[in-house]
This record gives structure tokens, C-alpha cells and sequence, in this order.
């Protein structure tokens, strides 16, 4: 299968995704865990998006696509993937798009995490990431708002399902619901 996973920051895309990939037995391709490793590694690339990242801001879209593109040239045997935090823009959503059409591949399903806004701010809050500063939490969370819906409708137009789910409760809980609705 081949899925995203999308949801605002601090949404739980990291736990859900590695729970459903492993039970999928597919990999988890995260842009944001890769720019952090990146970053770690000093590489010209972690320069480069260092300042974007702890602003809030979204990294240029030619650079993300690179990672991912990256990413997916090792996979055109597996039985799929999922991305988390990837896309974000329609920008990327295009690139995708483009990449999946050259390996003869479509995406499957996106899972839609929803958490209310005051629970980001409390989750995030006491993580504790470099970039989970008041400031940047709230610049983050205003980005998310203002591409989700155009993303949204780019994969809706192209017939692509969107299963939402609310990213609140129980870990366990909230998978179960994942699978259940993704027909698992
Ligand atoms: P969160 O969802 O909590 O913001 P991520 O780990 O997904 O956490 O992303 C952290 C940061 O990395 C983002 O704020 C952004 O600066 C950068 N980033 C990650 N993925 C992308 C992407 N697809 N496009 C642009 N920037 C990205």
C-alpha cells in the first residue's frame, strides 16, 4: 500500500505512521525526521534548511522533493510506503505525483490525523524539540491550517481516499480506528 499520513504538528504522525508501516510491513519515510538527521550531520542540506526549520517555516519545496525522491528511487520492488510530513504544498503534491507516475505506482489512501488546537499547544509544549518554541509551535500550526485544505483538494479531485481520523485517546485506539477505516 501506498499512504500518507498528514495531520498538524505534534499530531502523532510519527507514532501512528511507524505503527502502521510496521504492521504493514512497508517502510516510513518522514521529510521531517530526515532534514533533523540532516541537520545532526552538519550535511550542506541540514545547513540549508536549519533556518526554515526553526522558524516554523516550510523548507523550499525543490529541496524536500530531493529527499524524497531520493528516498523512493531504492523502492520500485516494495510493496509500498508511507510518507509523513510529506507533502505539504500542492507544490509537492505535483513533484509526488510526477515521481510515483515515472515508477508506474499511484497512491493508495491518505490518513487525515485531526487534534484541536489547544491540545497541540499543551502536547508540544512539554516534547521539547528544537523547534517546539511557543512561537514557532504557533507559526507551524498556522502554516498546517493554511495548506492543508488546498492539499486536500488536490488528492480528492484525483480520486485518491481520504480517511480522517481524530488523533485523540488512546494510542492503541486511535490505530484501530486507523485500520478500520482503511478497510485493514
Ligand atoms: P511537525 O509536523 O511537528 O512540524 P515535522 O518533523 O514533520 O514536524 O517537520 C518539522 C519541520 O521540518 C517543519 O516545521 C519544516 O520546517 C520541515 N519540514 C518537514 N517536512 C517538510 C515538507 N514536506 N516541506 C517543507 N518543510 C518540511
Amino acid at each position: 500500500m501506498r499512504l500518507l499520513i498528514m495531520g498538524p504538528p505534534g499530531a502523532g504522525k510519527g507514532t501512528q505512521g511507524e505503527l502502521l508501516a510496521r504492521r504493514l510491513g512497508i517502510p516510513r519515510h518522514s521529510t521531517g525526521d530526515i532534514l533533523r538527521q540532516a541537520l545532526r550531520d552538519g550535511t550542506p542540506m541540514g545547513l540549508e534548511a536549519k533556518r526554515y526549520m526553526h522558524a516554523g517555516e516550510l523548507v523550499p519545496d525543490d529541496v524536500i522533493l530531493g529527499i524524497v525522491g531520493e528516498a523512493l528511487a531504492h523502492e520500485e520492488s516494495e510493496p509500498g510506503f508511507l510518507l509523513d510530513g510529506f507533502p505539504r504544498t500542492v507544490a509537492q503534491a505535483e513533484g509526488l505525483r510526477k515521481l510515483l507516475l515515472d515508477q508506474g505506482q499511484k497512491l493508495d489512501a491518505i490518513v487525515d490525523l485531526s487534534v484541536p488546537d489547544d491540545e497541540i499547544m499543551k502536547r508540544l509544549s512539554t516534547r521539547g524539540r528544537k523547534d517546539d518554541l511557543l512561537e514557532t509551535i504557533q507559526r507551524r500550526l498556522e502554516v498546517y491550517g493554511k495548506k492543508k485544505k488546498p492539499l486536500l483538494d488536490f488528492y480528492a479531485a484525483r480520486g485518491v481516499r481520504i480517511v480522517s481520523v481524530e488523533g485523540v485517546g488512546d494510542i492503541d485506539d486511535i490505530q484501530a480506528d486507523i485500520l478500520e477505516r482503511l478497510s485493514l
